[in-house]
């Protein structure tokens, strides 16, 4: 078995490589400490193809393969893990989701500008009652005519204030528990649609991190994606891809901080005479002189 790189994924983990560096690692600390958003990389990871990475070009992506993505992710998560998620969220849970399970109007009306980049997603699964057991929903989705009546409230919604377009699991049948689950997607400034205040995280602060809103928020019946009631098995089949996001952002976050650990430890003097030291057998504190 060959493990080497093709030609082309050598070329893109380069090309991820030279924009991390020039592009968003002269605002990666200030980003943080400010938990400012980076639109401007972001729409410059668009333009350069990096969130639609493995959407065929039809529907305006790459049309690259999940090692090419992988490589892409390291390198942008090396410099920014907030730029690495917010890339991992466009092009894993709602990219691909949208790709598989959507149907061509959603495709051709969200899909396109998502995968060139022109409009940022999120996905909204987890609620205040429903994170690890996503089976819980708790948001409802009732049917009115041509449209789905949404209510309820979403937690910690990755690109939450940012998004243009909002991948939503809500209840359409309560009886049949997670069978009873359906995905629609929500266009922001939906009336009814809101969103609650950014979190102020520990870490990835410049990846902005919200609760969304839900009052009588009427969706078209047309954004349904893929069948009702199954929206959990959308959201357990988009989670396997997210995880492949998620572990390469971690790969990337563990690399740098290896080379930033080797780099100091050659960088800085310690220990060198004169020096306190223990003996072992008094454990009393001596001095080399
Ligand atoms: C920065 C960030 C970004 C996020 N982005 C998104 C996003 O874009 N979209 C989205 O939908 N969600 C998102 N999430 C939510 C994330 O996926 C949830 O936090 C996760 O599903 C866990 O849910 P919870 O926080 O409610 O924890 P809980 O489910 O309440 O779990 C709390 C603790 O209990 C443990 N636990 C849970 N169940 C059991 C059990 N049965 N037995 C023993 N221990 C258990 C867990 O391991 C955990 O340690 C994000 C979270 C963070 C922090």
């Amino acid at each position: 078995m060959i493990f080497d790189f093709t030609e082309e994924q050598t070329m893109i983990q380069q090309a991820a490589r030279e924009f991390a560096q020039a592009e968003i690692a002269p605002s990666t600390i200030q980003r943080d400490i400010n938990a400012e958003f980076p639109t401007e990389i972001v729409k410059k990871l668009g333009e350069l193809g990096f969130l639609g990475m493995m959407v065929p070009a039809e529907y305006g992506g790459t049309g690259l393969d999940t090692i090419s993505y992988v490589l892409a992710m390291i390198e942008i998560s090396k410099v920014d893990a907030s730029v690495g998620v917010i890339m991992s969220v466009n092009n894993s849970l709602v990219c691909h989701g949208l790709e598989k399970y959507g149907s061509d109007y959603i495709k051709e009306k969200y899909l396109v500008p998502l995968a060139k980049g022109e409009k940022l997603g999120a996905f909204a699964l987890s609620e205040p009652e429903a994170g690890s057991d996503a089976t819980k929903q708790r948001t409802t989705a009732d049917k009115d005519g041509d449209y789905y009546v949404l209510n309820g409230i979403k937690n910690w919604t990755t690109n939450g204030t940012t998004a243009d377009y909002y991948l939503v699991m809500a209840t359409t049948d309560k009886s049949k528990g997670h069978k009873g689950i359906s995905t629609f997607l929500v266009e922001k400034g939906t009336p009814g649609f809101g969103h609650g205040k950014k979190e102020d995280k520990l870490g990835i602060r410049s990846s902005d991190t919200c609760s969304l809103t839900f009052e009588n928020c009427r969706v078209p019946k047309e954004n349904l994606v893929w069948d009702e009631g199954r929206g959990f098995n959308f959201a357990m089949d988009t989670l396997n891809g997210g995880r492949i996001g998620i572990a390469a952002q971690a790969i990337g976050i563990a690399e740098a901080s290896l080379n930033a650990a080797i780099k100091y430890s050659k960088e800085r003097k310690a220990f060198v005479p004169p020096f306190p030291i223990f003996r072992r057998s008094n454990l009393r504190l001596q001095t080399w002189l």
